[in-house]
């Protein structure tokens, strides 16, 4: 059934880089779907022998996702989840389950439900569900996504054989209860989603902490390999009179379906000491980065304004792509169209088209009296603090002892354990190495 997609292709279709280039389309032709039901749990939690018998874990949050950028996209659209119960954990998320369930025009129906037929005609796809108060029923979708859940790949028990790491029963990665990042074996670790399903902060988190872990082998190795980066010789740029550049990016379809990019770039290239203005689908790609730093010998620019996303992230990025050009990183100036416009004004194009030339005019008129920066080092003590002796604490003051540096745990009661202190859970001697 060809309006039937997984959630992943659904991913796809939101995607600005994707099938339809962020436009909600549906396969069959090409047409916006009006009614669209997700179906929860497809491939997890299944009780047939052999099955997927674990929750997938992220599924019920990323199809909450899913449906508030599918109503953003159309407020008069039509969700229907069908669960089995919601199991939006972790932090936010139940906030997160709250706002999708407030939107008008989206049910959660707790039930089972069956794929019913396709409609010869329309190509809508029937679905058979059944309520305590209407009994069974059949209803028509325009489009079916189905939540599928997370599986280890194929090829996995190759990888275990040949590294030598042990499988747990649903194939993922068999690893350490009290450290879920240590493996069966020692020196391999394990992070993300081969540990079982992990939405994305919980898979950086434990990929930090597999690093930390590595770091923490290597640590005897530390700085032998070394090698500073090396830029072109800085430009003095002080006699120069003011030659701004503005790049605008489209941040695919974030800033790109709100904001008219072209109509600010024509702004831009107006505004005083403005010797260049061009646009990005992705500034913050490294071909895209590098466009930039091009520009900068090219065009012999000595300011440069991004507007873009936000400097939270991607400044320090853009900073650098202005030393790659042997320009100081500090002649660098960041206007957020996103965050502070498109995000916020999504459904107000016009508006938000004058309010991102306002903000380019803005950091234009700033990036004219930026001056040059030196970075220099300060001497910085080497010692750790880590406030709060329970399991968390004394694993990361145990991870940074291990790597050689000296570590104070300061704990407000008489012993270390936090809220383990009281269970019956063993856990492994807390005898600190000589570090
Ligand atoms: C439809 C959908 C929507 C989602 N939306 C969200 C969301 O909005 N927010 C969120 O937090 N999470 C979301 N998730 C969950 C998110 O995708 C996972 O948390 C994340 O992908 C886990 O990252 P990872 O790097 O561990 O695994 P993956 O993203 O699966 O990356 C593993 C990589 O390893 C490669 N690989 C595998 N085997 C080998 C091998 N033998 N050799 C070399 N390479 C190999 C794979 O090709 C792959 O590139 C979503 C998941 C799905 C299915």
């Amino acid at each position: 059934m060809k309006n039937v997609v997984t959630s992943l292709d659904f991913e796809r279709i939101l995607c600005a880089t994707g099938p339809y280039e962020g436009e909600i389309l549906r396969p069959s032709d090409g047409k916006h779907p009006h009614k669209i039901a997700w179906i929860q749990c497809v491939g997890s939690r299944q009780v047939n022998e052999g099955g997927n018998n674990y929750c997938s874990a992220v599924c019920c949050a990323y199809s909450q996702k899913q449906v508030i950028l599918a109503k953003d996209h159309d407020a008069d659209l039509k969700a229907t989840i069908f669960h089995n119960d919601v199991r939006a954990y972790g932090k936010d998320f139940e906030r997160f389950h709250q706002r999708a369930e407030r939107l008008s025009d989206v049910r959660f129906i707790r039930s089972y439900v069956t794929v019913g037929r396709e409609i010869e005609s329309s190509k809508n796809v029937t679905i058979r569900y059944s309520t305590l108060d209407d009994g069974v029923k059949e209803e028509e979708f325009d489009m079916v996504v189905l939540s599928v859940g997370l599986n280890p790949p194929k090829d996995v028990e190759m990888l275990a054989q040949k590294i030598g790491i042990e499988l747990s029963d649903q194939k993922f990665c068999k690893n350490n209860p009290y450290n879920p990042i240590e493996t069966s074996r020692k020196g391999v670790f394990v992070s993300g989603a081969f540990q079982g399903p992990l939405d994305i902060p919980e898979s950086v988190v434990t990929a930090s902490g597999a690093g930390a872990l590595c770091g923490q082998l290597l640590s005897y190795r530390r700085h032998r390999l070394e090698r500073e980066r090396v830029y072109p010789p800085e430009k003095d740029v002080s006699k120069e009179e003011l030659k701004i550049g503005v790049v605008v990016c489209y941040c695919g379809a974030n800033i790109g379906r709100v904001v008219n990019i072209p109509e600010v770039i024509e702004y831009a290239a107006t505004l005083p000491n403005v010797s260049w203005a061009g646009e990005n689908l992705f500034a913050c790609s490294t071909e895209n980065a590098k466009q930039i730093s091009d520009a900068i010998v090219e065009k012999g620019l000595n300011r440069v304004v991004l507007a873009a996303c936000t400097p939270r992230t991607h400044e320090p990025l853009f900073r650098d792509t202005c030393r790659e050009a042997g320009l100081n990183q500090y002649f660098f100036e960041f206007a957020n169209i996103r965050e502070h416009c498109s995000w916020v004004h999504s459904r107000e194009k016009e508006a938000a088209t004058a309010k991102a030339k306002e903000i380019v005019r803005m950091s234009v008129a700033r990036a004219a009296h930026l001056e040059p920066l030196q970075e220099f080092q300060l001497p910085v003590d080497h010692t750790g603090l880590v406030v709060g002796g329970g399991v968390a604490g004394m694993t990361a003051a145990l991870n940074m002892a291990e790597q050689g540096f000296e570590v104070y745990l300061i704990e407000k009661d008489d012993d270390l354990g936090g809220m383990r202190a009281g269970s019956t859970i063993p856990w492994r001697d807390w005898t600190c190495s000589p570090t």
